[in-house]
C-alpha cells in the first residue's frame, strides 16, 4: 500500500507560477551570492593563511563541531538546546526542500508527468514525511524558545530589530508550511494522511472550520505564494542578517582549530618583509582571523567567562571582536590601535583562554589580542613594571634581573644534583624563575626535590645554566625575545641530551611542550602533579591523604584548561576535597597569566580577585595550588581576607604527608 503514496509537486500551481517561482527563486539566490561574495571580498583583504588544509579534518570537523553542534559547551544549557532545535530543524527542512527540487527537476528532465514522483514516494516518502514534521516542530519550538528569551530580556545578545525580523521569519515558515500541508491533504484527498502529522492535525482544523473541496485550492494557493515570499525574502537577507554566522561559523568550525596554548610564530623574515612585527592593520590578520570575525554572533559567553571582564578591567572579548568586525566593514576606518582598540584593552588580557575554549563558533578572541599585542611590543608602546620584566628576561634571562649564579639558592642544603653532578641523569627538574627567585616559591622546589630524592628518581637541575622559558614574554607579545629565550635553553637541552622533563609551573609546561617544538625542540614535559603521582601509584611517595581541615583546589588555567590536566591534581588530593563553583577545565585565571604576573596592579585590582573570593566561600581552610603565579596571587588575595587560611602547592601537601622537611634551610 506505501507504494502508491505520494505528493504532487507544484499541485495547484500552473505552469506561469512554477515560472514565477523560479524566477523569483533565482533572483534571492543571487542576492544571497552576491551579499556572501560581499563578505568574501572582506576575508580576501587578509594575508593568506599558512596552514595547509587537512581535508580529513576538515570533514571531522565539519561533522562533528558544525553538524553535531559539540561546540556548544555546557554552559547554558538551555540555550543551547534550543540553538540545536533550531539549527537541526532548519537543516532538514533545508535538505528536505533540496530533496523535492531534485525530484522536480529530475522528473521534468527525464519527461515523466508531475503526477508520477521519481523518488519521492513510497517507503522513502513516509520517512520524508514524518522526518520532516517532526524536524519542522524542533525548529518552530527552537526559535519560539529564543523569541520567548528575548522578550523577557534574558538574552546577553544585543536587541536588533534584524534579529526580531530572523526569528519571526523562521516561525512563519514554520508554521505556514504545516498550514499548507494541512490545505494539500484536504485538496488531494492523499492516502495515509497521518505520515505528516502535524499537517493532517491542521487538515482536521481547517475542516472544522469550513475549508472543503470548494474552497482549499484557492486558500492554498494564497497561503503557499505567501510562504514562498517569505522564504525567498528570507534567503536573500541571509548574507545581511544575524544568520549570516552560520556561512562563516561552518568555515571557522571545519578549519583545524590550533591547540589552546599555542601561538603562530614569527619569522625574522616575515619582519624583514613587511619591516613590522605583528597586527598594525586589518590586513595583517590572516583571511581565516577575518572570516572568525563574521562567524562570531555576538553571544557574550566569552565574555560571561573573562576574568578580566569580571574584574572591570576595560576589556570584554565579544566588544573586542565586534570591534573588529565593525572595523573591517568600515569604507574608512581610523587607525586599528587607539581607536578601534585601545591598548588598556590589550594589556588585560591574561591569555587564560577561556574565550578561545568556550566560543561555541570557534572565534578566538586572545588569538587576536596577542597579535595585536606584538605591534604594542614592536613599537615599545609597554611602559613601567612589565617594560621593565622584559628588559630584565633579556638582560638577565629571568624576569627578577638577578644573577644566575643565584638560580640554586633554593636547594641549599638538600644536596640537589646539577647536570654537571648527574650527567647520566633520566629526568630534568626545570625549576623556572618563579621558584629559582622569588622565596615563597623556592618552598615549592625544595618540596618537589626532595619528594624526588625519596622516590630515589634519578634526576637533575640546570641551576645557573636555566633560563627563562620565555612563555610570558611570548604572550605579552614579545615573539623574538621569546624565541632568544627558547634558542638558549634548546641548545642547553640539547648539550645535555635532555629527554624528559618535569616542571611544577603549568606556564613554563606550556611553553616547553606546545612552543618549543615549533623550534624544534621536542620533549617529554609533564607536570610534577602527573610525575608525583606516578610515583605514587608506584608506591614509591604517599599522596596528601590525611588533613584535618578542609581543602579546596584551584586549577590553574595553563594546566586545567589549556593543557587538560585536572586528575593529576585531585589524585594527589585529599577526599574532601571542597570543588570551587568554577573547576576542572572550565577554571577561573587567578590573574597572572600573559605577563599580568608583572604588572603592579595593588591586591584589590587585580583580575583573579572574583576567585579569591569563590576559594574563600569554599570555607576550606587550605587552597591547594600547582602553579608558581596562582601560588603568589592566591596567597595576597587570602590574605587580605583571612590569615588563617593557607595556600600551598600540592607538593607541599605532599610533603608533609612523606614526613619531610622542606622549608627550614632557606
Ligand atoms: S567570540 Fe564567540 S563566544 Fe564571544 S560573543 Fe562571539 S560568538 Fe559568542
Ligand atoms: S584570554 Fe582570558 S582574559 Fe583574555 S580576553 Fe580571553 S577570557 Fe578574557
Amino acid at each position: 500500500m506505501t507504494e502508491d503514496l505520494s505528493r504532487e509537486i507544484f499541485g495547484n500551481l500552473d505552469d506561469s507560477s512554477q515560472k514565477i517561482f523560479y524566477a523569483l527563486a533565482f533572483i534571492s539566490c543571487a542576492i544571497f551570492t552576491w551579499g556572501i561574495w560581499r563578505r568574501v571580498k572582506l576575508w580576501q583583504r587578509g594575508r593568506p593563511d599558512s596552514q595547509r588544509i587537512d581535508w580529513r579534518a576538515v570533514f571531522h570537523n565539519l561533522c562533528t563541531r558544525a553538524l553535531a553542534q559539540r561546540s556548544l559547551r555546557a554552559t547554558r544549557p538551555k540555550a543551547s538546546f534550543a540553538h540545536r532545535m533550531l539549527f537541526w530543524g532548519f537543516l532538514a527542512l533545508f535538505i528536505g526542500t533540496i530533496l523535492v527540487g531534485i525530484e522536480h527537476y529530475g522528473a521534468s528532465i527525464i519527461g515523466k508527468k508531475a503526477t508520477e514522483p521519481l523518488f519521492h514516494k513510497g517507503v522513502y516518502f513516509v520517512i520524508y514525511e514524518i522526518t520532516l514534521d517532526t524536524f519542522g516542530l524542533l525548529m518552530i519550538g527552537g526559535a519560539v524558545w529564543f523569541a520567548l528569551r528575548r522578550m523577557r530580556g534574558d538574552s546577553s545578545m544585543e536587541h536588533r530589530t534584524a534579529d526580531w525580523l530572523v526569528l519571526s521569519s523562521i516561525i512563519v515558515l514554520g508554521v505556514t508550511g504545516y498550514l499548507i500541508e494541512g490545505l494539500r491533504i484536504i485538496r488531494e484527498a492523499t492516502p495515509m494522511p497521518g505520515i505528516s502529522f502535524v499537517g493532517y492535525g491542521c487538515s482536521k482544523v481547517f475542516s472544522s472550520a469550513g475549508v472543503n473541496q470548494g474552497n482549499v485550492s484557492s486558500i492554498h494557493f494564497g497561503l503557499w505564494w505567501f510562504h514562498s515570499i517569505i522564504a525567498f525574502g528570507f534567503i536573500a537577507a541571509l548574507p545581511f542578517c544575524r544568520l549570516a554566522h552560520a556561512i562563516a561559523a561552518v568555515f571557522s568550525l571545519a578549519s583545524s582549530p590550533r591547540p589552546l596554548g599555542q601561538m603562530e610564530p614569527v619569522t625574522m623574515e616575515e619582519v624583514e618583509e613587511t619591516g613590522e612585527i605583528g597586527v598594525a592593520r586589518l590586513e595583517q590578520f590572516t583571511r581565516s582571523d577575518l572570516l572568525r570575525l563574521d562567524a562570531c554572533v555576538s553571544c557574550g559567553r566569552c565574555e560571561d567567562m573573562c576574568p578580566a571582564h569580571e574584574a572591570e578591567k576595560p576589556l570584554s572579548p565579544r566588544s573586542l571582536v565586534q570591534d573588529l568586525r565593525g572595523h573591517m566593514e568600515a569604507s574608512s576606518p581610523g587607525p586599528l590601535h587607539g581607536e578601534t582598540i585601545d591598548a588598556q584593552t590589550l594589556w588585560a588580557c591574561t591569555t587564560c583562554n577561556a574565550c578561545n575554549d568556550i566560543c561555541p563558533l570557534g572565534v578566538r578572541p586572545a588569538d587576536y589580542i596577542t597579535d595585536l599585542r606584538r605591534h604594542l611590543i614592536g613599537e615599545g608602546e609597554l611602559r613601567g613594571a612589565p617594560a621593565a620584566s622584559l628588559q630584565k628576561m633579556q638582560r638577565a634571562g629571568n624576569p627578577w634581573g638577578l644573577p644566575a649564579q643565584d638560580r640554586l639558592t633554593w636547594a641549599k642544603g638538600l644536596n640537589v644534583p646539577t647536570v654537571q653532578d648527574n650527567p647520566g641523569f633520566d629526568v630534568l627538574y626545570w625549576v623556572g624563575c618563579s621558584a629559582a627567585y622569588d622565596r615563597r616559591t623556592m618552598k615549592v622546589a625544595r618540596a618537589v626535590a626532595q619528594l624526588l630524592q625519596r622516590a630515589q628518581v634519578n634526576f637533575a637541575v640546570l641551576g645557573p645554566e636555566e633560563r627563562c622559558s620565555g612563555e610570558s614574554a611570548r604572550r605579552m607579545g614579545d615573539e623574538f625575545l621569546f624565541q632568544e629565550l627558547a634558542a638558549a635553553n634548546i641548545e642547553t637541552f640539547t648539550r645535555h641530551n635532555v629527554k624528559k622533563i618535569v616542571t611544577h609551573c603549568p606556564h613554563c609546561l606550556n611553553s616547553l611542550w606546545q612552543d618549543y617544538p615549533q623550534f624544534d625542540g621536542h620533549y617529554e614535559v609533564v607536570h610534577h602533579t602527573q610525575f608525583l603521582g606516578e610515583l605514587v601509584t608506584a608506591g614509591k611517595l604517599k599522596a596528601a591523604t590525611v588533613m584535618n581541615e578542609n581543602v579546596t583546589y584551584h586549577d590553574p588555567c595553563y594546566l586545567a584548561r589549556v593543557n587538560g590536566i585536572t586528575d593529576a591534581p585531585r589524585n594527589l588530593l585529599p577526599d574532601n576535597l571542597k570543588e570551587m563553583p568554577r573547576h576542572g577545565c572550565q577554571t577561573a585565571c587567578c590573574g597572572a597569566g600573559g605577563g599580568r604576573m608583572w604588572f603592579d596592579d595593588s591586591a584589590t585590582e587585580r583580575i583573579g580577585s572574583g576567585r579569591i573570593t569563590e576559594a574563600f566561600n569554599t570555607g576550606a581552610k587550605t587552597v591547594a595550588v600547582s602553579c608558581p603565579f596562582c601560588l603568589t596571587m592566591m596567597t595576597d588575595g587570602i590574605a587580605a581576607k583571612d590569615e588563617t587560611v593557607e595556600v600551598r602547592d600540592i607538593a607541599e601537601l605532599m610533603a608533609d604527608e612523606n614526613a619531610l622537611k622542606n622549608s627550614d634551610a632557606i
